[in-house]
């Protein structure tokens, strides 16, 4: 298989001082992939902020491109801007650029509402500088009123200057193929690159999935299940199940893959074996 193809790699900033330790470890086994960047997660509305800034910055002084995720709710016009600065100052080049979810019983929602308020800021204040990526949902939004009005809603992130967009993860090709037809009937030509979740714990997977609105088919959650404490079987199956959905997602003419690691080099290197890349 030819490496034209987008591939990266997505942290959340680690909390302690073992986490960033342990992160620098698994940054130098994925660096040996090669991927054209590596994300790191913002946590709207508060303490994290700092850490994926930090995170960022070493991610950057190895050498690696580096594209901070940044979230608006909750957050003014102020503070955003200086983010901007900051990482433009930094070299950055590219934001995935976000709403975010406020954590329950916090605050104000802030002066952005959603993803495509900051798409339109972003571009305002530093032009052309940064490549943004945006979030897609092949599943659809937890939030959405209707499946018409999330590709609507995803299609004003595109107008406001978009360059490309990263999905939630799924399960179901034909949730995510569908998807990019669909935006394509609506004009919409920027690449959607495939966010795939490899399957290492059932337990976490299950409470991500619930929370984000994606579908664990059932005949894997039922087989996911059946394995009970038994991790080592459960992420065997894992690993077959997310090869064969990347093998069909790039034969289908996915532009790349985006991993959630998760912090953890092992299952997305083993998939990425597999698939020859
Ligand atoms: P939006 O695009 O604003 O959409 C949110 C909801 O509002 C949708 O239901 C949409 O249909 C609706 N909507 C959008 N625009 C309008 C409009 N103009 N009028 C009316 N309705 C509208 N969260 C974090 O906190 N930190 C992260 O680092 C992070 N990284 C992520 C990375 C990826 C690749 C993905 C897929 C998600 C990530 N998330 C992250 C989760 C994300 O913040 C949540 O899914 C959040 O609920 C929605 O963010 P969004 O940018 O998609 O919002």
């Amino acid at each position: 298989m030819t490496n034209s193809k987008l591939f990266s790699f997505e942290f959340f900033p680690p909390q302690t001082p073992e986490g960033v330790e342990k992160l620098i470890a698994v940054r130098k086994q994925l660096a040996m992939l090669k991927p054209e960047f590596f994300s790191v997660t913002f946590g709207a509305g508060g303490s994290t902020q700092d850490r994926t800034v930090e995170t960022i910055r070493q991610i950057k002084a190895e050498g690696h491109n580096a594209a901070p995720h940044l979230s608006c709710v909750g957050s003014t016009r102020e503070n955003i801007r200086a983010l901007l600065f900051s990482y433009k100052d930094m070299g950055i080049k590219r934001i995935v650029a976000l709403r975010g979810d406020l954590p329950s019983g916090m605050g104000s929602i802030g002066e952005f509402q959603y993803a495509n308020e900051l798409v339109s800021f972003i571009r305002a204040q530093t032009g052309e500088h940064f490549h943004i990526e945006v979030a897609a949902y092949p599943e659809f939004h937890p939030q959405a009123r209707s499946p018409r009005e999330d590709l609507v809603n995803f299609k004003r992130k595109i107008m406001a200057g978009a360059d490309s967009a990263i999905t939630q993860y799924f399960y179901n090709t034909d949730a995510y193929f569908r998807f990019v037809d669909e935006s394509g009937k609506m004009g919409i030509t920027v690449p959607i690159v495939p966010g795939i979740m490899p399957i290492v714990k059932f337990s976490q997977l299950a409470r991500f999935s619930d929370a984000c609105g994606t579908e664990i088919p059932r005949w894997m959650r039922k087989t996911l299940e059946s394995y009970g404490d038994d991790s080592a079987s459960v992420q065997s199956f894992g690993l077959d199940v997310v090869t064969q959905l990347c093998e069909k997602l790039l034969a289908g003419g996915a532009p790349g893959l985006h991993f959630y690691t998760l912090n953890q080099a092992g299952p997305s290197q083993e998939i990425w074996k597999r698939l020859g890349i």
